[in-house]
């Protein structure tokens, strides 16, 4: 392993944390698990090429130009290169780091500029979101959403693709609670920003499955935006100070478990107590809180969930990048769907490849977005299945719009409403 220069023999920017570089031993084996460099097959595109990049930023050999900036913006933050690489980089937290010293360093062209504040400003706060898509109820409650597209200029259109239809999505299981035991887990379902305004039917599905399968659960209405969307997009400060208000929100809640129906926001969540590891007020309660962090599945199966209907389907799964990489966790959402009485699980080629969604992503980078949209719906196409189960909204919603692009009988689906569905025994038409 290279060994890092010392402060005496090479100045380092503050570019990310530079040690952590040298863990990177540039075999290369990470490429065929980074989406950027499967669809580009440019160096500069993949893991080893983006940390050749920071290195390099940070030793002064590189300036930052809009070149240097293109290539860490269409950086997907999937962390599939960690789950890849064999010496244990830490790419998130690189990535991250680095993206905040674009942030500082870099003027962004003015559309750009725009794009990123308009998301910025509206999307971490749901009473913000609810007014700004007050006027889309309107327009799809009039059934007008198709003559909005066509007048709208492209770039607008593709966001409004990305919109699920607005208002009640999916049904909601039967409020069943089963009597818990006393000495049963207490689980709060954290509700974040943009889930709660376009996913609540994946937030209190979570909680009707959870509460059928035993557990008390505690809602909870302090919590705020995990923090994902500002470390993804180098704002740190902000995402610190929600970071800070949802451990006291979470620790006051008396919470055994901690789940989202986002695992982008689990993953955020879990990795509290790294980001809060030198607040003096918070650090203990933050790795307390990051240690409570469970997924939907885990959970129903530690408590011998059982689906009491059958369910006739055919249904393939997809790793939402946060879940398998950022949790490692896989194996539990395809035994809870396996076990479901008349389903048939098929397996989906490069299922833990990103499908493009990733946070604000498919916003601010529609084109690699949409290229990798297409190349996730033509595996999901090819297993015949008549759902897609995912454990994340925003994977729900891209895969959803390109589907929907291509008329597909598949149907996108959040686990907790799939759970919904075959307790209701409905299905989507
Ligand atoms: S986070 Fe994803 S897109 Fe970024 S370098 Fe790693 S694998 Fe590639
Ligand atoms: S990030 Fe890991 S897998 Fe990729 S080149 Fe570096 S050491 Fe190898």
């Amino acid at each position: 392993m290279e060994e890092p220069p010392t402060s005496h023999s090479q100045p380092v920017r503050d570019v990310c944390d530079y040690d952590l570089l040298f863990d990177c031993v540039h075999c290369g084996l990470c490429a065929e698990a980074c989406p950027t460099y499967v669809a580009t097959r440019r160096e500069m595109d993949s893991p080893r090429g983006r940390i050749y990049l920071m290195k390099s930023l940070a030793e002064g050999k590189l300036q930052l130009d809009d070149d240097a900036v293109r290539h860490l913006d269409l950086c997907l933050g999937c962390r599939g290169c960690e789950t890849a690489c064999p010496s244990g980089v830490h790419y998130g937290q690189l990535i991250e780091g680095a993206r905040a010293f674009v942030e500082r360093n870099h003027r962004r062209g003015v559309f750009d500029r725009l794009k990123r504040s308009t998301v910025s400003a509206i999307f971490p706060y749901p009473s913000r979101m609810r007014a700004v898509l007050a006027p889309l109820i309107v327009v799809d409650r009039l059934g007008l959403r198709p003559a909005l597209r066509a007048i709208l200029p492209r770039s607008f259109r593709d966001w409004l693709d990305l919109l699920p239809p607005l208002g009640a999505r999916h049904p909601l299981a039967p409020d069943l609670h089963v009597a818990s035991a006393d000495n049963a887990p207490t689980v709060v379902v954290h509700h974040g920003c943009v889930a709660q305004v376009l996913a609540n039917s994946e937030n209190l599905n979570s909680e009707r499955m959870l509460a059928a399968a035993g557990y008390r659960v505690e809602h909870l209405e302090e919590t705020v935006c995990c923090g994902a969307l500002d470390l993804h997009s180098g704002n740190s400060a902000r995402a610190l100070e929600f970071a800070r208000a949802n451990v006291r929100a979470l620790k006051g809640s008396g919470a055994d478990a901690i789940v989202s129906a986002a695992s982008g926001c689990s993953t955020a969540i879990a990795e509290y107590g790294e980001l809060l590891k030198h607040d003096a007020e918070l650090a203990a309660d933050a790795r307390a809180v990051a240690g409570k962090v469970k997924d939907l599945s885990t959970l129903l199966l530690a408590a011998k969930w059982t689906p009491v209907r059958e369910f006739r389907c055919t249904v393939t799964y997809h790793d939402a990048c946060h879940l398998a990489h950022g949790l490692g966790i896989r194996e539990a959402p395809r035994k809870l769907l396996a076990s479901i009485p008349g389903v048939r699980l098929v397996e989906l080629t490069e299922s833990d490849l990103c499908c493009g969604s990733a946070g604000s992503y498919n916003l601010t980078e529609p084109e690699m977005a949409r290229e990798l949209g297409r190349r996730k719906v033509d595996n999901i196409v090819a297993t015949g299945a008549d759902y897609v189960v995912l454990a994340n909204p925003g994977c729900e919603f891209q895969i959803a719009a390109e589907l929907k692009r291509r008329n597909s009988k598949t149907r996108a689906i959040h686990l907790a409403d799939f759970l919904a569905l075959v307790a209701n025994n409905d299905r989507i038409r």
